[in-house]
C-alpha cells in the first residue's frame, strides 16, 4: 500500500507525475492535490468473483478509460491475472479506445460495444477487432470491407457478433427482423458470425422486465440454433449477479469489476478499486454567523473548525452534493461537508477532530464511503461519478 505521506522521491519512484520536474528550478515538485488510488489487487478480487459467479467466460468492459480507472493499466492487469483465466474479450466503446489497447500490445480480443460508423470499419477489419452488428447494412458493409482489405488473396473471415434489441432501444436487430434476415446474413462469405448478444436496460431496477428479456433472448437463440453461436451474451454486472439463463455463456461485467455492485445486496462480495483522495490545505476557526462557500447557503450556527480541502468539481467531485447529507473521511472519521462544492476546493466541519491539520489525507470516496453513496447524494449514478473524475486527478496504482 501507499505510505500516507508521499515524498517527491516516492512519487518519482513508483508513480506517474503529471509535472515534469525542472532541474534548473530551486523548488520541489509538489505532489498533486487530488489523486485516485487504484488498487489492482481489488480488481483481481472482483474479477475472480465475476468469473466464478456464473459458468461461462468474461468480456471485461473497459469503456470510458475503464470507468475512469485507466484503460491501459486495467487492460494489462486483466491480461496478466495470476490465478484466473484472462477475459476472452475486452469491451470498449470506440475505435480510439481499441487503438490505445492495440498500441500497448494487448493481445486479448477487443470487442466494440456499440454500432460503428462506416469510416471506422477499415481499421476494425485490418486489426481484426470484433464489431457487434446491428443491421443487415452494417453486415454487408463489413463483408465488403473484408473482401477489399484482402483483395488478391483469399480473405480470412472476420469474426463478428450480432446484437439484438430486446428492450434497450440503442442498437441491434429486432428479434423478428433477425429471424427474417438470418439467411441473408449467413450468405455473407467473409463474415464468421461467432456470437450473439443483447443488453439489459434495467437489470438493477425491474426484475420482471429483465426476466422477460432473458426468456426472449433464450427463445430467439434457440430458434436460430444455439450451436451456431460460440458466444451468447446478455448480462452486464446486474444481470450476472442476479439472473440465470440456460443459453448464455459469456458475461459482460463492467461496474462490478471496479468493486461496485449495482445491486446493494451483492456489495459485500466486492472491493472498491478506486479511492478518491485529497489533502487538508487549511484549518481555521470561524465564528457563528459566518457564511461558507458560494451563495452563502450555509451560515455557521456556532463557532466551527473549518478545514479546506484541495478538491472540487474541477476534479470530478460532484457539484450537486448537498452539505446536509455528504461527508468526507479524515483520520477515519466522517466530517460533514459545509457549503457548496467549488471548482478546486471544498470545506468540511472538523470540530470533532481537534488534531486535524493541514496536510491530513482525506478520502472523498473509496472503501469507507462508497461511490454509490456519493452518487445517490448527488442524484446521479456511480458509473457517472467514476467516469467524471477528470484528467487533473493523478491516478496512482498499487498492488500491480
Ligand atoms: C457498459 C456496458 C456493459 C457493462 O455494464 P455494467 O452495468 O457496468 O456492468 C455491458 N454491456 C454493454 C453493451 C455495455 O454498454
Amino acid at each position: 500500500m501507499l505510505p500516507s505521506h508521499f515524498g517527491v522521491g516516492v512519487w518519482n519512484n513508483r508513480l506517474y507525475i503529471p509535472v515534469v520536474p525542472d532541474p534548473t528550478s530551486p523548488f520541489p515538485v509538489s505532489p498533486p492535490r487530488a489523486w485516485a488510488e487504484i488498487n489492482l489487487a481489488h480488481l483481481r478480487h472482483n474479477y475472480h468473483v465475476a468469473s466464478h459467479h456464473q459458468h461461462g467466460d468474461i468480456m471485461a468492459v473497459l469503456k470510458a478509460g475503464a470507468y475512469g480507472h485507466g484503460l491501459e493499466k486495467i487492460a494489462t492487469a486483466l491480461e496478466n491475472l495470476p490465478d484466473d483465466p484472462a477475459p476472452i474479450f475486452l469491451g470498449v466503446a470506440s475505435v480510439i479506445e481499441a487503438r490505445r489497447l492495440a498500441e500497448i500490445g494487448i493481445q486479448t480480443r477487443i470487442y466494440l460495444l456499440g454500432p460503428t460508423c462506416p469510416f471506422e470499419r477499415e481499421e476494425i477489419v485490418a486489426r481484426r477487432w470484433t464489431p457487434c452488428i446491428s443491421s443487415l447494412d452494417e453486415a454487408v458493409s463489413f463483408n465488403q470491407q473484408v473482401a477489399s482489405h484482402h483483395s488478391g488473396e483469399s480473405p480470412q473471415k472476420l469474426p463478428v457478433h450480432l446484437t439484438v434489441d430486446t428492450g434497450m432501444g440503442r442498437g441491434g436487430f429486432l428479434p423478428h427482423e433477425l429471424l427474417r434476415e438470418i439467411d441473408t446474413l449467413d450468405q455473407l462469405d467473409h463474415l464468421d458470425i461467432e456470437g450473439i448478444g443483447s443488453h439489459l436496460p434495467s437489470a438493477d431496477e425491474d426484475e420482471h422486465f429483465t426476466q422477460k428479456q432473458f426468456e426472449q433472448f433464450d427463445a430467439l437463440v434457440t430458434a436460430l440454433g444455439s450451436d451456431r453461436f460460440q458466444f451468447r451474451h446478455l448480462a452486464n454486472s446486474a444481470g450476472l449477479l442476479s439472473y440465470q439463463s440456460h443459453c448464455t455463456n459469456l458475461y459482460r461485467p463492467g461496474l462490478m469489476l471496479y468493486g461496485i455492485s449495482p445491486i446493494k445486496k451483492f456489495q459485500h462480495k466486492l472491493k472498491p478499486v478506486l479511492s478518491l483522495k485529497s489533502k487538508v490545505s487549511l484549518v481555521r476557526t470561524l465564528p457563528a454567523g459566518h457564511g461558507i462557500s458560494y451563495g452563502r447557503d450555509t451560515v455557521l450556527k456556532k463557532e466551527t473548525q473549518v478545514a479546506t480541502i484541495g478538491i472540487g468539481y474541477g476534479d470530478g467531485y460532484p457539484r450537486a452534493l448537498s452539505p446536509d447529507q455528504t461527508s468526507v473521511l479524515i483520520q477515519g472519521k466522517r466530517c460533514p461537508l459545509l457549503g457548496r462544492v467549488t471548482m478546486d476546493q471544498i470545506m468540511v466541519d472538523v470540530s470533532t477532530l481537534p488534531s486535524c491539520h493541514s496536510g491530513d489525507e482525506v478520502e472523498l470516496f473509496g472503501s469507507h464511503i462508497l461511490v454509490s453513496e456519493i452518487a445517490q447524494q448527488a442524484n446521479t449514478i456511480p458509473w457517472a461519478v467514476l467516469t467524471g473524475i477528470t484528467p487533473r486527478v493523478t491516478r496512482i496504482y498499487c498492488n500491480e
